[in-house]
């Protein structure tokens, strides 16, 4: 099994606040949460690449997840007043932005099929001031190729799972917050 030790390096110095390597076989994927994405739908449905109807979706994700020998977990960590706040989509931005990083950076190790998802729609994030995803209306290039990455909830992927296997212990984020407390967002990149 290579040694991918070094991207857990790579995701801190772009901002993660903490970083696992996991087993994807452990991976939990739910064809429930991929479905949240229509109903109640989302904003982001089906505006973009990178997200649902024109992702893998769970099926997609499963095959992967027995196909690939290892994956990086990241976790970023922000007030709740910045979650909550304008500042989300900045956060959310950060997120693609790392887990793109440390694909690239996976590639030069030698993992060529590295994949990263992340969380947010890339519509909202890199192309609100356009009015249609590029690769969808004009069969074009992605506009932001470094940067945009599939949706881990259009895969079904189970996040708070993922946060266990990382062996982080988080409130549950339904939970009613107690004052000074933190969000958590989460990214994952496979690794071959
Ligand atoms: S062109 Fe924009 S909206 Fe479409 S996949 Fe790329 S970043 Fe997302």
């Amino acid at each position: 099994m290579k040694d991918f030790s070094s991207l857990k390096d790579v995701a801190r110095k772009l901002g993660a606040t903490d970083v696992a390597l996991i087993d994807p076989g452990e991976i939990t994927v739910r064809d429930e949460l991929a479905r949240m994405c229509i109903e109640p739908r989302c904003d982001g449905y089906g505006r973009s690449m990178s997200c649902p109807p024109h992702v893998g979706g769970p099926g997609a994700m499963r095959d992967w997840c027995r196909e690939y020998r290892q994956a990086l977990v990241f976790l970023v960590e922000v007030p709740r007043e910045v979650a909550m706040s304008f500042e989300r989509n900045e956060v959310l931005a950060l997120i693609h932005e790392i887990a793109s990083g440390v694909e690239r950076a996976a590639k030069k190790l030698g993992a060529e099929k590295a994949r990263a998802f992340a969380g947010g729609s890339c519509k909202e994030l890199f192309c609100s001031q356009y009015p249609e995803c590029r690769v969808l209306d004009e069969g074009k290039p992605c506009r932001n190729p470094h940067l945009a990455r599939p949706s881990m909830s259009g895969h079904g992927i189970d996040v708070a799972r993922l946060q266990e296997l990382a062996g982080w212990r988080l409130p549950d984020p339904r939970e009613k917050p107690k004052e000074g407390s933190m969000a958590h967002f989460t990214g994952l990149v496979l690794l071959d």
